[in-house]
């Protein structure tokens, strides 16, 4: 494979030097101008082994830590025993520049065996490869046949290649609409290559119109249309012309640069034909060709501690094929449920949610009505009884709003209890969702047997003066315990 070519163009001519020619066993390419870098198209290469070591995993990290990493890489299980790998030159792609590591195959041409890599990473200048050893084999079996020196063919099978070229696309289109944002005065403070199938996003100091981000949609399918060609150069990195990333009041940096701990000395480029310039190390394809660009059209404002910004979310290639087959899908199985053509659904269901808010309203005033007769009914049991009158009430039904139904009739019967001035505890309960309420005419009353049912029941809950009301996990033969409980009261 030349290194030379009109898609890697080599400024400084020492680059040649540094990419480790084929057989070569000593040395690694540097990342920076790795064959994924040279040729993004590229599926597989004859490499050798140039250093395998066995690897032990950190421990994992505290709970809570990397939870919002957008970006789901392969992850190596704690058990798993794995190599890493570095061989003269790759195909694989080390994570870098927002987009996630590769996934790939090496087989080694000795034994003819399969070894699968879960991912890549950068160290300093070296792309390292996680060579998963199979459960039928030691490390010390696999050290030896990914030893220095072992010939291997480093591959992107078919999964793989599919999953870079959805990176890939994904990650010219950013620089492409970043590219276009940066003309209107909207710098990219950062940029999310997010897991397959959702769609990516750019943060943005502000919002967007809508007819911002149509015209911005609009110039990128353009140049897309046009079938802009991107190419990449690469020269030495002078560390005095290194400079810092610019960076905002909040600290945050924005968009590009180079990371620190980077050893390469490799300058890159990535050229948009007439559109970008932008140091980058990501893989990007040679042309905007088949990039239609996608901007879903509004922004989401996420507010930080000290500093808001909006997120524009994109698609592009066949994440947006895929992402517009399965909206299309499920547009037209909702259309099926709802009895009517696709163009009517909205329509239809702003129908059925106000048919839903008015059954709601109604349920709700009939309840309020039977609340009412139940609560009758207790004042009826009530008359003529010596004593307290000791009542459990219990409904299985599965209205919405329980609690506000255990309100009414609470409060309906209370009245006119109060205005009677016999005493009463009446414990009130739906059985399906196991919410209680205690009324009751003397507040001692009360609270024992809250505290009763509390121990017995294992009810959750409290009250003030004549209420209280709890919570608890449904148990054999409640209604039961809560009548013995209610005895006890005096
Ligand atoms: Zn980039």
């Amino acid at each position: 494979m030349s290194v030379d070519s009109n898609y890697h163009r080599i400024i400084s001519p020492v680059l040649r030097e540094w990419i480790a020619p084929a057989g070569e066993k000593h040395r690694s390419t540097p990342v920076g101008l790795l064959a994924c870098q040279r040729d993004p198209l590229l599926r597989q290469l004859d490499a050798t082994v140039v250093s395998s070591a066995l690897y032990t995993s950190p421990p994992p990290p505290p709970k809570g830590k990397n939870a919002k990493k957008a970006v789901i890489a392969p992850t190596i299980s704690q058990d798993a025993v794995c190599l890493e790998v570095c061989l003269n030159d790759t195909v694989i792609f080390p994570e870098g520049g927002g987009q996630p590591t590769d996934i790939g195959v090496i087989h080694t041409l000795a034994d003819n065996t399969r070894w699968e890599v879960l991912q890549a990473k950068r160290h300093g200048s070296l792309a390292v490869h996680y060579v998963r050893v199979p459960e039928t084999t030691t490390g010390e079996a696999a050290l030896v046949a990914l030893a220095p020196g072992a010939q291997v063919r480093v591959e992107l099978d078919q999964t793989a290649f599919d999953r870079r070229y959805d990176h890939m696309s994904l990650h010219t289109s950013q620089h492409l609409l970043s590219a276009l944002l940066d003309k209107i005065q909207l710098p990219t403070l950062s940029w999310s290559l997010t897991s397959y199938p959702t769609p990516c996003y750019v943060e943005l100091p502000r919002g967007m119109t809508v007819d911002e981000i149509s015209m911005i949609q609009q110039e990128a399918n353009q140049l897309a249309l046009e079938g802009r060609k991107v190419h990449v150069e690469v020269e030495e990195l002078d560390p005095e012309a290194r400079k810092p990333v610019e960076k905002l009041e909040s600290g945050r940096a924005v968009g590009r640069g180079l990371p620190e701990d980077y050893t390469g000395g490799v300058n890159r480029v990535v050229v948009i034909d007439g559109v970008d310039r932008n140091p980058c190390c990501g893989t990007h394809l040679p042309t905007l060709n088949n990039l239609q660009l996608f901007i879903l059209p509004h922004t989401d404002a996420l507010s930080r501690s000290s500093t808001t910004v909006a997120r524009l979310y994109f698609l592009a290639g066949p994440r947006l094929i895929n992402h517009l087959v399965s909206t299309h899908n499920n547009l037209i199985s909702t259309a099926a449920i709802l009895s009517c053509g696709t163009p009517q659904v909205p329509e239809r269901v702003s129908q059925v949610i106000d048919d839903r808010k008015n059954s709601t309203r109604r349920a709700e005033d009939l309840e309020l009505e039977l609340a009412k007769h139940l609560a009758s009914d207790l004042v009826r049991d009530m008359q003529g009884v010596e004593g307290t009158f000791k009542k459990h009430l219990h409904r299985t039904d599965d209205s919405g709003n329980v609690v506000s139904f255990l309100t009414a009739i609470a409060s309906a019967f209370s009245d006119v209890a109060a205005q009677s001035g016999a005493p009463y505890l009446v414990v009130l309960r739906r059985t399906n969702t196991n919410v209680l309420f205690i009324i009751g005419s003397d507040e001692k009353n009360v609270k024992a047997i809250g505290d009763g049912l509390k121990t017995q029941l294992g009810v959750k809950g409290g009250g003030k003066g004549l209420k209280w009301s709890g919570k608890f996990v449904g148990v054999w033969k409640a209604g039961k315990v809560i009548e013995q409980v209610l005895e006890t009261a005096v």
